[in-house]
């Protein structure tokens, strides 16, 4: 066996069905008397309803989280924590949600309740985001980790089957690059190879016919969390490689959405580490079931097409004279990654993406 290094983080998970109903108890197991309230503008009436339930320990909402977090609310939010005495936050949402409460606490360390809405992963991760001036940076703290996350069904059942096909495939994308990161280790690669299957098997009944909101069980919806926890497990625990490069720089660059990006993109990264990453991509095949067809990149195409998913950068907006400027971008600094990134393969890589060539 190869010789590897392994870090784990601490975290609590509370998972299933009705266990949003143990919020309260866990803030309080935190120590903490005055939670924050986190959301987007259009989750305020769900975070309404979690503050209920908190109570007496509720100190109040903000429901300013938006895409990237950008810092200006970033430090609103912060001064809003200080001003209400908050001593712990309580995201409910999505990565943009978490996120929020990560700038939070990497400058004021106010520990995190995550409740996530969508399969993102970030509420696994020590990994912060932040815009300003138009540049997201990111970095890693253990601050910023949330110290317990709730995973209830009933968390999900409210979002868009097309926002929950992205998110899904965003998750997966997690889970594809630290199988073959350059510090892969086998623990991290079972995680990821298993947040796969879960995420397979569970996102075409979650998703059905791609309209409307999720339709399904609460087992197929709380299969779907399992994969994003362990989704967003994998994404903490190994260097991600070219696919989340580029979808950085697409969506710095060129504005496109971020989960949306991800899908279109994961075949095609996918595809140009297909000979570099043998045994990942069998792993790969293997996790996606009956979209594993013998090969990873046409099985990953195949899920996104099965899930209604757009999967042309055409259709997200990307403007195809953009397709050099990315590649320059892209491959301006060398990163880690199974294949050596060249500008020129990674321009066709765009072209054939652009196009919804075969991966
Ligand atoms: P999001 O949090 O931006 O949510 C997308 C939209 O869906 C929002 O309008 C939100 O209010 C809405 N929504 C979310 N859950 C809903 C629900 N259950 N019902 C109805 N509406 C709902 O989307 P996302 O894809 O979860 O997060 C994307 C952001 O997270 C990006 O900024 C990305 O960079 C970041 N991210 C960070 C990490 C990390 O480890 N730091 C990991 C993954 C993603």
């Amino acid at each position: 066996m190869q010789a590897f290094v392994y870090t784990s983080y601490p975290g609590r998970v509370v998972f299933g069905a009705g266990r949003l109903q143990s919020l309260a108890e866990e803030v309080e197991r935190l120590g903490a008397r005055r939670a924050l309230v986190l959301s987007t503008p259009e989750q305020r009436d769900t975070a309404a309803r979690v503050a209920e339930a908190l109570g007496d320990r509720a100190a109040g909402i903000d429901d300013r989280a938006a895409m990237h977090v950008p810092i200006e609310i970033a430090v609103a939010a912060r001064e809003r924590a200080q001003a209400l005495g908050a001593d712990c936050c309580v995201a409910v949402g999505g990565g943009s949600t978490i996120g929020l409460g990560k700038a939070i606490a990497l400058t004021s360390g106010l520990p995190i309740v995550a409740v996530p809405t969508t399969f993102a992963g970030s509420e696994m991760t020590a990994i912060w985001g932040l815009t300003e001036n138009g540049e997201k940076k990111t970095g890693r703290d253990s601050a910023v980790l949330p110290r317990t996350v709730i995973y209830d069904p009933a968390m999900v059942r409210s979002l868009p089957a097309a926002v929950a096909a992205v998110s899904g495939m965003n998750a997966i994308a997690h889970c594809v690059e630290a199988l073959y990161a350059v510090d892969a280790n086998p623990i991290v690669s079972m995680i990821a190879e298993e947040g796969i299957r879960a995420l397979a098997e569970s996102l075409p009944v979650i998703v059905g016919d791609g309209t409307g909101l999720v339709q399904a069980d609460d087992d197929a919806l709380a299969r779907a969390q399992y994969g994003a926890w362990l989704a967003g497990t994998a994404l903490n625990g190994a260097s991600m490689a070219l696919h989340h490069k580029l979808c950085h720089t697409l969506g710095g660059s060129f504005d496109l959405p971020h989960a949306p990006t991800h899908t279109v993109v994961l075949p095609y990264a996918t595809a140009y580490n297909r000979d570099a990453a043998p045994l990942a991509m069998r792993r790969i095949e293997s996790a996606l079931g009956a979209f594993g067809r013998g090969d990873a990149a046409a099985g990953l195409l195949a899920l996104a097409q099965a899930l209604h998913a757009p999967t042309t950068l055409a259709a997200i907006g990307m403007p195809q004279e953009g397709i050099a400027r990315a590649a320059e971008i892209a491959a301006r600094n060398q990163y880690p990654n199974p294949r050596p990134i060249e500008r020129a393969a990674i321009e066709a890589l765009l072209t054939r993406a652009w196009h919804g060539s075969a991966p």
